[in-house]
């Protein structure tokens, strides 16, 4: 059932893809390659590819296109992602990203593009109460109430908010998003692969409608 899923995911920022994906990867048993995961570890390394980037992660810009179509070829070309497929967080983000992503997958096209869609306002919200463990990841949604020291409920690392989900940079990667990002939402409509899934509703929800989506896709 799994073999050759390759799944692009796609939304604003704090709409869930993050979540989603993992849950995607999981239950098609693919690999989830987050690019922001993959540029905040290259930066936690303090690597050539991490020290290129993190200035232009904390002021929520866009990493160049060049770097970022290298690291993605890289990872998909490994044993795993191209024989079972994959689930892609966070590329392609522009139309540049897009039409080398095409060049590269040419013989194995994606088969989906989801647009997870929550509207700007709710995803501020989300964003801004958003924290993340420092060493797995792991999401949390502050309340005001948490001890200065959080820790982590599953490998017991720091809590704390990401440098670039702070407002001035929350409001700049939003922005980004709309003017660089969201024209892949015509470009892949034009290719037939666009399917636009509501992000509104639990986890669960949100994640019984992708699943359908795809399933539905692989039996036809
Ligand atoms: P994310 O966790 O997906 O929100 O990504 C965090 C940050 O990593 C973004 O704000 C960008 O600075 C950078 N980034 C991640 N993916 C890409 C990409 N495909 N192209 C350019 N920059 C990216």
């Amino acid at each position: 059932m799994s073999a050759g899923v390759r799944i692009i995911m796609f939304g604003r920022q704090g709409a869930g893809k993050g979540t989603q994906s993992a849950r995607l990867a999981k239950h098609f048993d693919v690999p989830h390659i987050s690019t922001g995961e993959m540029l905040r570890n290259a930066v936690k390394q303090d690597s050539v590819v991490g020290r290129a980037a993190k200035a232009v992660l904390d002021r929520g810009e866009l990493v160049d296109d060049g770097l970022m179509v290298s690291l993605v070829q890289g990872r998909i070309s490994q044993e795993d992602a191209r024989t079972a497929g994959f689930v892609l967080d966070g590329f392609p983000r522009t139309i540049g990203q897009a039409t080398a992503f095409d060049s590269l997958t040419q013989t194995r096209p994606v088969g989906f593009v989801i647009d997870l869609d929550v509207n700007r306002e709710i995803v501020l919200g989300r964003l801004s109460s958003r924290r993340t463990c420092e060493r797995c990841d792991a999401i949390y949604t502050a309340t005001g109430k948490e001890p200065n020291n959080w820790k982590c409920e599953k490998c017991g690392g720091a809590v704390v908010q990401r440098t670039d989900d702070s407002p001035v940079a929350i409001n700049k990667r939003l922005d980004v998003y709309e003017t660089q990002t969201a024209p892949l939402i015509s470009y892949y409509q034009g290719r037939g692969s666009l399917h636009v899934v509501d992000g509104l509703g639990s986890p669960d929800q949100v994640f019984d409608r992708i699943k359908t989506v795809v399933e539905t896709g692989l039996r036809r």
